[in-house]
């Protein structure tokens, strides 16, 4: 009997049924990446890719470290140069500048010099805030580019300084993703520090997935049970931050003034792709609960924590979100 338990365990730990659990350093976080229903053999060649796909992005769109890429030299252009950017770069762009466009300029994908100040990116974090007048000065105007008709792109003014900070994490889940189901693979979560695609199921269960409380850390607001093919992007004050006088300084800056956006402490928004749920989630914790309906036109569950702690939610949001009791 003992020994038959004992070849149970063997097989249970072998079968397709266990989940395969690895996490790689990325993009500046632990990306944990969850398999289940497969191999170990095909995850790890999945895994291989996935990774150096990941890591690729990266390099292909930081404004930060030594890695050589178009971003960069783009951003060294002096303005009025028409530049011809790569397609995925151009493509990232489009996107960025359609969610600038729709959320009424809570994104912005032109805030590097203003990020570079505030220097939240850096190792090490600052201790207290850069001087109000330098903050203005690093403000990019309203405009910042314009496309040529034959596909060059021109940033108008020294202060445009392109940073994907706040979707390139989420382009690179995508292609994760892309990578583990080009290996077969139908069922798993990238989760990357916060930011999640999933696809599939959890052995035919759903997928659970905690959404992290933004004071009480350690703890959730609340769970989802989610199947199929979603991502589920956090954009939160808690995650790079340092407090100065008695205020907390953070790394999301509202365009509008320079200084880190005051109205949230977490936004969180869910659909298909997390290229648009990552741009979006940064975008909805600037606008706050006002940015809900443009979530709700797009056909998003979306939710946001306002500065009291108040939880605010869309409709799609409410049908799938279990309060945590
Ligand atoms: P995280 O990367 O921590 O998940 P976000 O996706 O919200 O958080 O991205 C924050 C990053 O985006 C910042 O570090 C900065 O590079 C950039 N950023 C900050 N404010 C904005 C903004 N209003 N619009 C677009 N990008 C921003
Ligand atoms: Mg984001």
């Amino acid at each position: 009997m003992r020994f038959l338990f004992f070849i149970m365990l063997l097989l249970s730990a072998c079968s397709p049924n266990s989940d395969i659990r690895e996490t790689r350093f990325i993009m500046g976080t632990l990306v944990e990446f969850t398999i289940a229903g497969s191999n170990r053999e095909i995850a790890d060649q999945a895994l291989i890719e996935a990774t150096s796909e990941m890591q690729r992005i990266e390099d292909a769109f930081t404004i930060y470290g030594n890695a050589v890429n178009a971003v960069k030299a783009f951003n060294a252009t002096s303005p009025g140069t028409p530049v011809e950017l790569p397609e995925e770069v151009a493509t990232i762009l489009s996107i960025s500048l359609d969610v600038e466009k729709n959320s009424k300029h809570a994104f912005d994908p032109f805030l590097g010099k203003l990020n570079l100040l505030w220097g939240f990116s850096n190792d090490i974090l600052p201790t207290h805030p850069p001087l109000a007048a330098t903050v203005n000065d690093a403000r990019p105007p309203s405009q910042c580019i314009r496309l040529k008709d034959d596909s060059k792109w021109i940033r108008t003014d020294a202060r445009c300084v392109l940073d994907f900070g706040a979707i390139a994490k989420g382009y690179a889940i995508d292609r994760g993703i892309a990578m583990l189901r080009k290996h077969g693979i139908q069922n798993a979560i990238i989760n990357a520090g916060g930011d999640i695609r999933i696809i599939g199921s959890h052995n035919g269960k759903p997928w659970h997935i905690g959404l992290r409380h933004p004071r009480n850390k350690g703890e959730v607001l609340g769970t989802l049970s989610l199947v199929g093919d979603i991502s589920i992007v956090t954009s939160g004050d808690y995650e790079r931050y340092f407090d100065y006088e008695g205020k907390r300084y953070h790394h999301i800056l509202d365009p509008q003034t320079g200084f880190p956006a005051t109205t949230s402490q977490s936004a969180t928004v869910i659909t298909q792709q997390a290229t648009l749920a990552d741009a979006w989630s940064t975008a909805l914790f600037v606008q706050g609960e006002s940015g809900l309906s443009m979530m709700s036109k797009l056909g998003y569950a979306a939710m946001t924590v306002d500065q009291q702690g108040r939880i605010h939610m869309n409709k799609a949001m409410e049908s799938i979100f279990i309060p945590a009791k």
